[in-house]
């Protein structure tokens, strides 16, 4: 394994075209574009990394999963009465489904359905409250107490905001969020300003690597059938509207952040986590998805088969 995830890297550092990095959140555009880190760890924790896999990067969307989860385990299935389960089809921040279906986003992970995964979270607590126990579960997954959120990207998605806040109070048009515009944004923010690492973000993964278990700590994290369930709406729905070219690419259920993060499970064998910050259109890491599509080429872990 540690052979492949060399040569990986070794090819990822040859490549010229690396997309571009996401420039809309002032914080993020000034990442340099040439950095690649990959890690694979396996159920029992074993961790195979290469390029700089100690380097922190902003996790952005990547934490939706982690939000998901913990709102399915506080609401269960009531929380899809507040928002879908199927593909957008439209790009991450698109308001346009939206005004169609009556302020009900799509999807988790479309920046709509994520800013009323956290608004669902917050139940009536206080974002500084929502955001320590969203800190609390993702060092507690990740089994790293060190993991923390980055005040500087977090203030500048602020001042930059509109489109999310646009999304936000027009689901509250519809009265779909239970707490003030402000409020469910400052802890949206906050957790798409999570800092980590390949190596913390993979092991972050374990747990839908088995089940719903992590094996490397013996913790169980949700049960089975929520396990099967977040994976496929990684599947479906992790990459926007680059979603099915994922799957058809690389076919496994993962997720993506505009920081140029991705993590990827593949079932039974390994969480992954790839970074490398610049883009495809879409808007979905450039080098880590063509890393994926490599290493699913050399191991054989694409979902449907070799
Ligand atoms: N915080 C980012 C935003 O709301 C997340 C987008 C992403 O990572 O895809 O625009």
């Amino acid at each position: 394994m540690q052979n492949i995830v060399d040569s990986i890297y070794q090819e990822m550092r040859s490549r010229t075209d690396r997309g571009k990095v996401a420039n809309y959140i002032p914080q993020l555009a000034c990442v340099d574009p040439n950095q690649f880190a990959l890690t694979v760890v396996t159920p029992e924790g074993k961790v195979y990394s290469a390029g700089c896999a100690d380097t922190l990067f902003s996790i952005q969307s990547i934490s939706k999963v982690f939000t998901l989860t913990m709102a399915l385990g506080k609401l269960g299935d009531a929380l899809w009465a507040r928002v879908g389960r199927e593909p957008s089809g439209d790009p991450f921040n698109s308001i346009v489904q939206l005004e169609h279906e009556s302020g009900i986003p799509r999807n988790p992970f479309i920046n709509a359905g994520a800013i009323a995964i956290a608004d669902a979270i917050m139940g009536h607590n206080e974002p500084k409250e929502s955001l320590a126990e969203i800190l609390h579960f993702v060092r507690f997954v990740a089994n790293d107490e060190s993991i923390s959120i980055d005040e500087k990207v977090a203030q500048s998605e602020m001042m930059t905001g509109s489109r999310n806040a646009s999304l936000a109070h027009f689901m509250a048009s519809f009265e779909r969020l239970e707490n003030p515009v402000e409020k469910v944004l400052g802890t949206y923010f906050h957790h798409c300003s999570i800092s980590m690492t390949t190596e913390q973000l993979a092991k972050a993964g374990l747990f839908l690597v088995s089940n719903g278990t992590n094996q490397s700590t013996g913790s169980r994290v949700v049960p089975e059938h929520r396990a099967r369930r977040i994976n496929s709406l990684m599947l479906m729905c992790g990459h926007y509207d680059g979603s099915g070219e994922f799957a058809y690419r690389v076919g496994l259920p993962g997720k993506s952040g505009v920081g140029g993060g991705i993590l990827a499970i593949a079932p039974g064998k390994a969480s992954i986590a790839v970074w490398s910050p610049g883009l495809d259109k879409i808007g979905n890491s450039k080098l880590g998805t063509e890393a994926l599509e490599m290493l699913v080429h050399e191991t054989g872990w694409s979902i449907f088969g070799h």
